[in-house]
């Protein structure tokens, strides 16, 4: 079965695939076993090769004195919950919708901001504010056109007033935003319901 390389064990039933890891141990060789290994892996890659001839494979690793071979068989990789997944690409959407902005002529409004820190820092902190990465995590986990509405519970500041509404007209989402004073509708035409007073 090793001689005829790899893919061959595509049509491997799984009683097959065990057969042929016996075999090597029956040989007693670790070389032999790590091919095969390796021909499993490649001819399964679409769905893993299943979990009873992991067993064995570990097993018989383990009976040939191959101990770290035998952990990495058994060592599931770790996922990355869903939630932490969606954080990030709600960062990583800030950050775009940042440049798409720009591109488009916004200017960070640095007196939103009240640290003491240089331009790059104050508009970064801009960036970050709540509606405007509830806005990006909205924009990660619906699919396009849907819009969106961001409640928050202070006034929206006039340097995320300006970004939203650039927001609004590069994604082409409506976006509302409820503030403890009004609605804003932010539309696809880059206008705000309010008219910029508030
Ligand atoms: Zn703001
Ligand atoms: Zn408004």
């Amino acid at each position: 079965m090793l001689q005829r390389g790899s893919g061959s064990t595509d049509e491997l039933k799984p009683e097959q695939q065990l057969a042929l890891l016996h075999a090597c141990a029956e040989k007693r060789s670790l070389s032999a076993l790590r091919r095969s290994h390796r021909l499993l892996s490649s001819s399964t890659s679409s769905h893993g090769i299943a979990a009873p001839v992991l067993l064995t494979l570990a097993t018989l690793y383990i009976k040939l004195g191959a101990h770290g071979d035998a952990r990495r068989v058994l060592t599931v990789p770790k996922k990355k919950p869903a939630a932490a997944e969606r954080r990030a690409a709600a960062y990583a959407k800030v950050a775009e919708l940042h440049d798409q902005i720009r591109a488009a002529g916004y200017v960070p409004d640095t007196r939103h901001v009240v640290h003491d820190v240089n331009e790059a820092a104050k508009a970064r902190a801009l960036m970050h504010h709540s509606e405007r990465l509830a806005i990006a995590f909205g924009l990660v986990s619906t699919p396009p056109g849907t819009p969106l509405r961001v409640i928050k519970n202070l006034r929206i500041c006039g340097d995320c007033h300006n970004a939203v509404k650039l927001i609004a007209k590069v994604t082409g989402r409506e976006i509302v935003v409820r503030d403890n004073k009004r609605f804003h509708h932010f539309g696809k035409d880059g206008v705000c319901s309010c008219g910029d007073y508030w």
